[in-house]
């Protein structure tokens, strides 16, 4: 899953990358932006991307599964 953290001062979001790397630009923007402020704003997560990556290789394999049964009935 990729996650992104939305800061909740400003307009600043971090790119999608992981969670730690989300966190820690998170609390360096916060450090850095809003240092009179406890690190806040939302976090977002995407796992739509990585779900399509994961049902490739599973359409891949039920087609070819389809081909050989066809093949197999000749
Ligand atoms: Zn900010």
């Amino acid at each position: 899953m990729a996650y992104r953290y939305r800061c909740g001062e400003c307009g600043f979001s971090t790119r999608w990358t992981t969670e730690s790397e989300a966190e820690d630009r998170s609390t360096a923007h916060y450090a850095d932006r809003h240092p009179q402020l406890v690190p806040g704003g939302s976090v977002e997560i995407n796992r739509k991307n990585l779900e399509t990556v994961g049902c490739l290789p599973m359409i891949g394999i039920a087609l070819l599964l389809l081909l050989i049964t066809a093949s197999c009935q000749r």
